[in-house]
């Protein structure tokens, strides 16, 4: 049976697709600079195999320009330019890309980064435009044509005069109306920072007119506006040029610029990688914890650009919750994304650059702690809570991971150590990792539990941010060695002979401890003999996995 084609009412898929694709209005010129881009691309690459064309790169630029009394923002390219069959074929045809024709004919040109494949962008000029005028001309013809369109009606194309190879697009801006503005993309200021938002790396110069005041020559008190043709974007990703070209002075700025910080970062990543998951990242691994860090509103997220263009502000899938205060810019070529370009369309290509990117972190994280300790000291002041919070949440799904990073107080060495460090100095025959929990490091250090341990000239990790113990219980051990709590009731710290010693004198005093027990009623569990002190009469302890620390931290969280 012969198949029958889909029809398609035209005019209500063009009014699905200008009004619900988006999210954001101003995508429009990001989707417009794009084409313009991806036009002079296309020539210029024509001009690398073609030497009549007579281009320098140099010679490209897409220029904008505001005409506010009619209401009119102009995009124009010296790029390719459309014959009138183009223009019938790709602004004529929804969803047809002359692009991605484009790309698909050049396969085997991998330095071509031609940016559309939808056939849709161009249409997101009449979210904001009552009407959307393009003329153009190809290059090498002399013919140039007008397209006109007032959206899903239809559109009208005529012969008319350009002098120019290229295109312009000229859009009337729509009046204002009830609830929605539009008057905002005719202010240079709006214009110019949208451009930065998403169009910074575009390649080739973005420029406009743009009217300055500047105080008269000569002058203490006049001004006079002068018109000044200004690039807007500033061309080549930082993250694309190469490490030895890039000063630190630049590296911080651009940190500052873009992540709203006053701080230098304690640390840049700056990696290029090819594999199963071919990106640049440019992370910063700031110089303090934002101040609503430890809470909820802070939210995790790098930015994520395709091919130089901006496709999420924030995109959290990229970062593990326990590097959640890294700040800073994914930018691949292989992101499938979804048709408006705000989403992805598959997490696959996501997920393999998140894992490569955790990995990436964790190792500048080792060896920032190896090459140099007061910078990773500074940084796990900072930071070294969410690590902890790391190794502990999902079930310890982390420990792994993490546990190398972490650092406690040391009742020996009177400085934050590692484990590793911890069980490099272990005394012949200690058995375990011991800790002590508590308010502070003064506090720990006046428990009478800690004193018989150290005593017998073993080190004390001394806990005392709430997640601490429960972190390490779940780590459980470093090493083949355990960690014990100083607290606990099975320390075996005593010899052989001090061991029958105890056994005796319980038995002795058997009768007091039953009393004592009836007389504080309840309040305690159990009076016992304890071979841990020294220099205090008594102390209380923990019997079972919680310990009284941890019974503390339970007790006050919110049920
Ligand atoms: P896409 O960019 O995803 O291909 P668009 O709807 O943005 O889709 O554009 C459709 C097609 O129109 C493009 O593929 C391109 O062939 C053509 N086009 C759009 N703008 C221009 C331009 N400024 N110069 C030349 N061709 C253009
Ligand atoms: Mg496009």
């Amino acid at each position: 049976m012969a198949k029958k084609q889909f029809k398609a009412e035209s005019k209500r898929l063009l009014d699905l697709m200008i009004h619900s694709i988006y999210t954001h209005k101003e995508i429009f010129l990001r989707e417009l600079i794009s084409n313009a881009s991806d036009a002079i691309d296309k020539l210029y690459f024509r001009s690398l195999t073609d030497s009549s064309v007579g281009l320098n790169r140099e010679d490209f630029e897409i220029k904008l320009a505001v005409d506010q009394d009619k209401r009119l923002l102009t995009v124009s390219d010296n790029g390719c330019g459309m014959t009138k069959e183009e223009l019938e074929n790709n602004l004529g045809v929804i969803a047809n890309s002359g692009s991605f024709g484009f790309k698909n004919e050049h396969k085997d040109q991998n330095d071509i980064e031609i940016i559309g494949q939808f056939g849709v962008g161009f249409y997101s000029a009449f979210m904001v435009s009552s009407k959307v005028t393009v003329i153009s001309r190809a290059f090498g013809s002399d013919e140039a044509y007008r397209w006109e369109s007032a959206g899903a009606d239809g559109y009208t194309i005529e012969p008319c005069e350009k002098e120019h190879f290229g295109t312009d697009i000229i859009l009337t801006i729509k009046e204002d109306a009830e609830g929605e503005t539009f008057g905002e993309f005719l202010e240079t200021y709006r214009i110019t920072s949208i451009v930065k938002k998403y169009s910074d790396y575009i390649r080739y110069p973005i420029t406009m007119d743009v009217e300055h005041e500047h105080l008269k020559e000569g002058s203490k008190d006049e001004y006079e506006t002068v018109i000044e043709h200004e690039t807007l974007n500033s061309m080549i990703p930082l993250w694309k040029k190469n490490k030895s070209e890039i000063t630190t002075e630049e590296y911080n700025s651009f940190y500052k610029d873009k992540f709203y910080d006053y701080t230098d970062p304690l640390k840049v990543i700056h990696s290029k990688t090819e594999g199963s998951a071919t990106y640049n990242a440019l992370l910063y691994i700031p110089g303090k914890a934002p101040f609503d860090y430890y809470s909820k509103e802070y939210e995790k997220g790098l930015q994520l650009y395709s091919n130089g263009v901006l496709i999420m502000e924030r995109c959290a899938d990229l970062l593990p919750d326990h590097f959640s205060f890294v700040k800073g810019l994914v930018d691949s070529q292989d992101l499938s994304l979804n048709i408006s370009r705000e989403m992805l369309q598959h997490d696959r290509q996501l997920k393999l650059i998140a894992t490569s990117l955790d990995k990436k972190i964790k190792n500048e994280l080792v060896k920032m702690l190896k090459d140099e300790r007061e910078t990773y000291e500074k940084f796990y002041k900072c930071f070294g809570l969410q690590l902890k919070i790391g190794a502990y949440t999902g079930y310890g799904m982390n420990k792994e991971h993490l546990k190398d990073l972490l650092m406690f107080y040391s009742a020996e060495q009177k400085k934050l150590i590692t484990f590793e460090e911890y069980v490099g100095a272990m005394k012949e025959g200690q058995e375990y990792i011991f800790y002590a929990a508590g308010q502070s490091v003064e506090q720990i250090a006046l428990l009478p539990q800690t004193e018989l341990v150290r005593d017998k000239g073993y080190d004390i990790l001394y806990l005392t941010d709430d997640v601490d113990e429960f972190a390490l219980r779940i780590i459980d051990e470093y090493s083949g060695k355990k960690f014990k709590s100083v607290s606990a009731n099975d320390l075996n710290l005593a010899t052989e002979d001090e061991t029958q010693e105890i056994k005796k004198c319980k038995e002795d005093h058997k009768d007091m401890f039953d009393f004592m027990k009836t007389a504080l009623d309840g309040k305690v569990k159990n009076v016992t003999l304890s071979s841990r002190l020294k220099t205090h009469p008594v102390c209380l302890s923990s019997e079972g996995e919680i310990s009284i620390e941890m019974e503390k931290v339970l007790n006050a969280m919110p049920v």
